[in-house]
């Protein structure tokens, strides 16, 4: 930890400081709606900002509310989901949405982390951006930032009363300045604080694609484009070999993101 209380201060209003000149400004950080705090984290949990920004506006103009989304059927969830990948998470969040519709909103984390799909990480930043509660909402980044400024746990070093203002610095921080594969420490405005300062070892990148199938040879692969064509109201592409698109669809099936019906197939 810094040496006193005072520069523990000190390194929380740096931190502030430097993200209210810096922070970028995404659409989910301009709401405290539970809801679409939720959309939000579970579309950023495998794909990347740029990519979330449109698809997550497009998802809160369809879908305002947790009701209107818990009275969607799946089908044309899973539809306005093709492109994200991971499917499941839309399936997920269908279903948090439906218990919460149903009881309302958990305030707590303890109480979000028991709606499906929603681990300690999205529970935590559902419960402070939300609700305000004082937890730290530990994703890589932040775990990184705080391994890295060896200055204590991310809960040691939040702030009282603004645990959702320093829970975005420091993934901010670290989707930005302190990266996994390069560390800007010049830039960084806890580098007076830091233990890692200057001398950050980035690990070797392993050759990229080595040993790695192709995407379009992946099981993933197939049942992308098998949800894609149902979603369009396609046949199911025949360009896939059956061997291929039998398994998956079986696949599909069985997770429930496809029915057979016995004119044909539909999502959900
Ligand atoms: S000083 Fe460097 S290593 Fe330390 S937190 Fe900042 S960017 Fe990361």
């Amino acid at each position: 930890m810094p040496g006193s209380p005072t520069a523990l201060d000190e390194l929380r209003a740096a931190l502030s400081d430097w993200y209210a000149a810096n922070r970028r400004d995404l659409p989910w950080r301009r709401t405290s709606d539970p809801y679409a705090i939720l959309v939000s984290e579970v579309m950023l949990q495998q794909t990347q900002v740029a990519r979330v920004v449109p698809r997550f506006e497009a998802w809160l103009e369809r879908w305002p509310t947790v009701a209107s989304l818990a009275a969607a059927p799946r089908g044309a969830v899973l539809g306005a989901w093709v492109g994200l990948g991971y499917n499941a998470r839309a399936l997920r969040l269908h279903a948090a949405c439906a218990l919460v519709a149903r009881e309302g909103w958990p305030t707590t984390v303890a109480g979000l982390g028991a709606l499906p799909g929603v681990g300690p990480y999205t529970a935590a930043a559902v419960a402070s951006f939300a609700f305000g509660e004082a937890v730290a909402a530990v994703d890589v980044n932040v775990a990184r930032v705080a391994a890295r400024l060896g200055a204590g746990t991310p809960q040691e070093l939040l702030p009282a009363g603004a645990a959702a203002d320093f829970n975005q610095a420091m993934m901010e921080l670290g989707a930005t300045t302190c990266r996994a594969r390069s560390a800007a420490c010049a830039d960084c405005p806890l580098e007076a604080w830091c233990a890692s300062a200057g001398r950050v070892e980035v690990p070797a990148r392993a050759p990229s694609g080595a040993g790695r199938p192709r995407f379009e040879e992946t099981n993933r692969w197939v049942r992308g484009r098998i949800v894609a064509a149902l979603a369009a109201g396609d046949e199911l592409p025949r360009e896939i070999p059956p061997e291929r698109l039998a398994p998956a669809l079986d696949e599909l099936v069985r997770e429930g993101q496809v029915t057979r019906h016995r004119r044909g197939l539909s999502l959900g």
